[in-house]
C-alpha cells in the first residue's frame, strides 16, 4: 500500500511529526531501528520548546500532548512519566585543581530564571518515557509503526521504496515523501552521500555522559541551601539553582547536570576537542574519572554517583556537530537534529526540532503533498535555508561561549546573546507577534544576526589576549548591553544584577 509519508526515526521528533501528519489526514508509516522505552539523550526543554509544543497541541488538536508543555500540568496529568523541574539555567565556574569559589558579587555564577514558579516551569524530559509516550500517541492516532526495523531507502520514480527486515522477516513500504528523523543515524545523508559541512562550524566538541543515581543537590552539597543562612550568597538566587539545567563551566568545556524526579540524573561533559582531544589510551570510564579529578568540586558533586546504564556504560561520542549540505530534496526533508546539530549548551536542540516540525507541518497543511507545485518546492527550500541560517547562528553563539569559558565574566556577558534571542522569541509568540517568517532564535533577522556576528568578532579578539582586567570585562558587558538593547526585554547585561536574572514580569 502506498503511504503519503515514511518517517525514519521514532524519537520524539519523528513520532510527533507522524502524529501531526496523521491529524492532517495523511497516511504515515513510522520506522525505527530500536524499541521504546530506550535510553535517549537531549532532555532539557526551554520556554520556546514548550510554547511551540503547546501551540502544536492546540493547532493540530492534540490535547493529550498539551499538559507536557509545563511542569505543573505534566505532573498532574502524567505522574507516571519521568520528569525534572527546570526553573532556569544555572552556570558555575570551576578552575583546574581548585574548589568552586562563590562570592558575594556572584562573579563565578550565572543564573537566568525561565519561569515565574514551579507550576509554569520548563522540564527535563526523561526521554525513555517521553519518547515512548509520543510514539504511543502516534500509533493511537493511526500511524503505522514498525520498530526494531532496519531499512534501506530507494527513490523509485516519484515514490520511495523502503525495504528492510523486522525480526528476520522482510518488510517493505512505498511512500510519496520521506522524512528523515534518524538523528545521528543520518539515513538520507548516508544513502545519498550528502556532503557534510561540519568543517564550517567553529564549535568542535565531544560528549562523555551517562545516567546516574545518587547525585546530590549542588546547593545542599555546598552546605547553603536556599533560605538558610542569609549571609550566604546563594540566598539571592532567583530560584533554587538545582531546579534547573545546572552547568559546571571550565576552560575548554562544561558539564550538564539534569535531575529527574525518578532518582536518575543525566550528567555529562561537553569537551572542546582542541583542548581535550579524546584519550584513546583510556576507557570512557577512566577518562570520566580523570576529568572529574581535575575539578575538585565537580568531583565532590559526583563522588557517590552510580551509573545506571547497563554495564555501567559511559557514552563517549566523537565530534557532536553535524551539518548536512542539503536538508531537503524534491520529495524528502530532514528534521533539524538530523540535518544539523551543534552542542547541548543552552539546550537549543529540542526547541529547534520542534520549530522545524512546526514549519514542516505548516507547509504540508498549506500545500498538501503537491510536490510538483512551485509553491511547495519554494516552501521546502525556505525550510532548508532557514535551517542553515539557524545552525550558523547557534554555532556563533555556542562557539563564542566555549571561547569565553576560560574567563567567566566574558562567558556570562556573551551568553546573553542566547537569552536575548530566546526571550525575544518567547515574547513574540506569547503576544501573537510571531509570523511564519520568523526563524529559530532570530536567525533570519539581519539586525540580530549582525549583533551576534559583531559580538563574536569582539569576543574572539578579546580572548586572544593573555589576560583581561576587570575594567575590560566591564567594558565588554556594557558593549554587549548596548548591542542587544533593541531586543533586550529582560534587563540582561545589567551590572547591577550581579549575574542573577529573575523571571521578567
Ligand atoms: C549529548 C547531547 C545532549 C543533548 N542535550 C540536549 C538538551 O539538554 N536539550 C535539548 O533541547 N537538546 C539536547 N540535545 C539535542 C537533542 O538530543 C535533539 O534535539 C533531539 O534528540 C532530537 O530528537 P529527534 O527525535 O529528532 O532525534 P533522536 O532523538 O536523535 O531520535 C532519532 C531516532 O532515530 C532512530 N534511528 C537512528 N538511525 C536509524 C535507522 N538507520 N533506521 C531507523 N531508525 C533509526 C533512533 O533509534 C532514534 O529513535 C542533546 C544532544 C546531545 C548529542
Amino acid at each position: 500500500m502506498l503511504h503519503d509519508f515514511a518517517i525514519i526515526g521514532a524519537g520524539f521528533g519523528g513520532s510527533l511529526m507522524a502524529l501531526i501528519l496523521t491529524r492532517l489526514g495523511f497516511r504515515v508509516i513510522l520506522i525505527d531501528r530500536g524499541q521504546h522505552p530506550r535510553f535517549a539523550i537531549g532532555e532539557s526543554s526551554t520556554p520556546i520548546a514548550n510554547i511551540i509544543l503547546s501551540q502544536l497541541a492546540k493547532q493540530y488538536d492534540l490535547p493529550r500532548l498539551a499538559p507536557l508543555a509545563e511542569y505543573g500540568s505534566w505532573k498532574q496529568s502524567y505522574p507516571q512519566l519521568g520528569v525534572g523541574l527546570k526553573r532556569g539555567f544555572s552556570y558555575f565556574q570551576h578552575r583546574l585543581g581548585q574548589q568552586f569559589q562563590p562570592s558575594f558579587n556572584h562573579e563565578s555564577e550565572l543564573l537566568v530564571a525561565a519561569s515565574a514558579g514551579a507550576h509554569d516551569a520548563d522540564t527535563h524530559w526523561y526521554r525513555p518515557d517521553f519518547d515512548e509516550f509520543v510514539a504511543q500517541e502516534a500509533v493511537a492516532a493511526g500511524v503505522e509503526y514498525s520498530d526494531l526495523t532496519d531499512v534501506r531507502v530507494e527513490p523509485d520514480g516519484s515514490q520511495w521504496l523502503i525495504e528492510g527486515t523486522r525480526a528476520a522477516s522482510p518488510v517493505s513500504w512505498r511512500a510519496r515523501f520521506l522524512i528523515d528523523g534518524s538523528g545521528e543515524g543520518a539515513v538520507l545523508a548516508r544513502r545519498f552521500d550528502i556532503k557534510s559541512q561540519v568543517h564550517q562550524f567553529h564549535t568542535d566538541s565531544r560528549g562523555l555522559f551517562s545516567h546516574f543515581r545518587n547525585v546530590p543537590r549542588w546547593d545542599a552539597l555546598q552546605g547553603f541551601s536556599r533560605g538558610q543562612g542569609l549571609e550566604h550568597p546563594f540566598c539571592e538566587h532567583p530560584y533554587p539553582c538545582d531546579d534547573a539545567a545546572l552547568h559546571h563551566v571550565f576552560d575548554g568545556g562544561w558539564m550538564w547536570v539534569l535531575p529527574f524526579e525518578n532518582g536518575i540524573t543525566s550528567v555529562g561533559f561537553s569537551l572542546d576537542r582542541r583542548k581535550y582531544p579524546v584519550r584513546t589510551d583510556l576507557t570512557p570510564v577512566e577518562e570520566w574519572q580523570l576529568m572529574l579529578s581535575r575539578f575538585p568540586s565537580i568531583q565532590e558533586h559526583l563522588a557517590n554517583a552510580e551509573n545506571v546504564l547497563p554495564g555501567n556504560k559511559m557514552i563517549r561520542s566523537g565530534r557532536m556537530q553535524r551539518w548536512a549540505a542539503r536538508a531537503t530534496g524534491p520529495n524528502w526533508a530532514m528534521l533539524p537534529a538530523t540535518a544539523g546539530f551543534l552542542d547541548p549548551l543552552h539546550s537549543t536542540g529540542n526547541a529547534h526540532t520542534l520549530s522545524g516540525i512546526e514549519r514542516l507541518a505548516a507547509l504540508f497543511s498549506e500545500h498538501g503533498l503537491n510536490v510538483n507545485s512551485t509553491d511547495f518546492q519554494e516552501a521546502l527550500k525556505t525550510y532548508e535555508t532557514n535551517l542553515h541560517a539557524e545552525v550558523h547562528l547557534v554555532d556563533l553563539i555556542v562557539h563564542g561561549c566555549f571561547r569565553a569559558m576560560a574567563h567567566f565574566p566574558l562567558f556570562a556577558a556573551y551568553s546573553m546573546l542566547y537569552f536575548t534571542a530566546a526571550i525575544w522569541a518567547e515574547h513574540r509568540r506569547r503576544n501573537g507577534l510571531w509570523s511564519k517568517q520568523d526563524a529559530f532564535l532570530g536567525a533570519t533577522d539581519s539586525r540580530y544576526v549582525q549583533i551576534v556576528e559583531e559580538s563574536y568578532r569582539d569576543l574572539i579578539e578579546l580572548t586572544q589576549q593573555p589576560r583581561l582586567t576587570a575594567t575590560e570585562d566591564h567594558a565588554f558587558l556594557l558593549r554587549m548591553r548596548e548591542r542587544i538593547a533593541p531586543y533586550n526585554l529582560a534587563g540582561l547585561c545589567d551590572p547591577g544584577r550581579k549575574n542573577l536574572y529573575p523571571f521578567p514580569v
